[in-house]
């Protein structure tokens, strides 16, 4: 058996590539913990020790889980968790998770309307499509039993600042998987509440999923799964999400700027990265004034002609001569092919014609920006079979752009 799979490791495949790769296959031990991953740590720490309590018929005050949540931060946080939103502290980060805490408790107690099964628990179990097997592994933050509707619950706690919506839960995967698992221990688990507790928000949201939904859920997965098996390449995606990202130090995307935004502004200066793009910088504000001025000249160009061809019409010449040079004047009318966007109508017209009069072959061109573009979403045996047809060509050009 290959793999295992997770959720985190489908979803870094889905969010990136490049990040997918040094985690999961260069397996690189870089980790930049960031205060929102902390205090979601702290978090579901705090609340799997008060439900093991719990698991044993003691309900604990809430003085205690807010209590035992100081501790567990204290003793872990250092002064090398990144704080991503600098308009956020530490503190206000340790501030919001014990209000979601108590807010949490306010909610739910006395804690008696289901029984708890498991806190914390890894299950292992296998996506199973024809003859194909993937080892999942899921990580499931609370089990409990209903006893009155008869039915388990799997319960995920989130800290996250923005909450699902009822149609995000309702087609969420992360879940439905982690039931599949549940149903390999306990077949009757078919049935089950779906359960996301947005602790931020002291808000909870409910879904359930069908038998045959759970199967499509099954499928999707392991098209995923085979999607990442069969990945070649691992491009860089930069996203919002890059801020969060544990391999921005050697990301080829951000390494550069990473390793400068440390730097006092005299060593900045100095570093030669930052020298090329100050150099090229100036180049392209001068090719910029000087585009502005060869606009100027060529309108002013414009003007003599019109002038040489309202002179060449009047005297009835076609050439006008010059001290060093001559002023050839044309004058005649070419059928040009209307573009998309200056005429849809008439673009889609003429398209259409030469398609059905089998002459478009002999005009059309294969553009290799479009083919690219829309190589990304053709089907993987059509992308296979042209690209054999395809000539590798190394570009090697620069892009000078705006700092974000
Ligand atoms: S920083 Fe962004 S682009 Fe780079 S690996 Fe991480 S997620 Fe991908």
């Amino acid at each position: 058996m290959g793999n295992t799979y997770s959720i985190s490791r489908v979803g870094s495949f889905d969010k990136c590539r490049l990040q997918y790769k040094y985690r999961y296959i260069d397996k690189n031990p870089l980790r930049v913990e960031t205060i929102e991953a902390f205090m979601g740590t702290k978090v579901h720490e705090t609340l799997n020790e008060f439900y093991d309590f719990i698991k044993n018929k003691i309900v604990k005050p809430k003085d205690w889980l807010l209590s035992r949540y100081e501790e567990i931060w204290k003793k872990d946080f250092s002064d090398s968790i990144k704080i991503v939103k600098k308009e956020l502290s530490a503190k206000g980060y340790h501030q919001k998770g014990k209000e979601s805490l108590a807010e949490y408790y306010d909610e739910y107690k006395p804690f008696d309307q289901t029984k708890i099964v498991k806190t914390e628990e890894s299950i292992y179990f296998n996506l199973k499509k024809n003859k194909e097997e993937h080892r999942f592994v899921g990580i499931l933050d609370r089990i409990d039993w209903n006893d009155k509707a008869k039915i388990f619950e799997i319960h995920d706690y989130k800290t996250s600042g923005s909450l699902m919506t009822q149609e995000e839960a309702d087609h969420d995967y992360q879940l439905p998987l982690y039931q599949l698992a549940l149903m390999s221990q306990w077949p009757e688990a078919v049935k089950t509440k779906l359960v996301w507790h947005f602790l931020l928000f002291n808000k909870q949201i409910e879904s359930s999923r069908t038998q045959k939904q759970l199967e499509e859920v099954q499928e999707l997965i392991i098209e995923k799964i085979k999607a990442i098996e069969a990945c070649q390449e691992f491009p860089p995606f930069k996203s919002a999400l890059c801020d969060w990202c544990d391999f921005q130090e050697i990301c080829p995307l951000w390494k550069h700027i990473k390793k400068v935004e440390i730097l006092e502004e005299s060593k900045y200066r100095k570093d030669s990265g930052v020298k090329l793009v100050a150099a090229y910088s100036e180049l392209e504000e001068k090719k910029k004034q000087l585009k502005e001025k060869i606009f100027e000249i060529e309108q002013e160009q414009d003007k003599i002609a019109e002038a040489a061809i309202e002179f060449a019409e009047r005297e009835n010449i076609q050439v006008i001569d010059g001290p060093d040079k001559q002023l050839v004047v044309t004058l005649k009318e070419e059928l040009t092919a209307p573009t998309r966007r200056d005429d849809q109508d008439k673009w889609e017209g003429l398209r259409e014609s030469l398609i059905e009069s089998d002459k478009y072959i002999e005009v059309s061109t294969v553009n290799s920006s479009m083919l690219n573009r829309m190589m990304k979403s053709w089907p993987q045996e059509l992308v296979a079979k042209i690209k054999d047809f395809l000539v590798k060509k190394v570009i090697r050009k620069v892009d000078l752009r705006k700092k974000n």
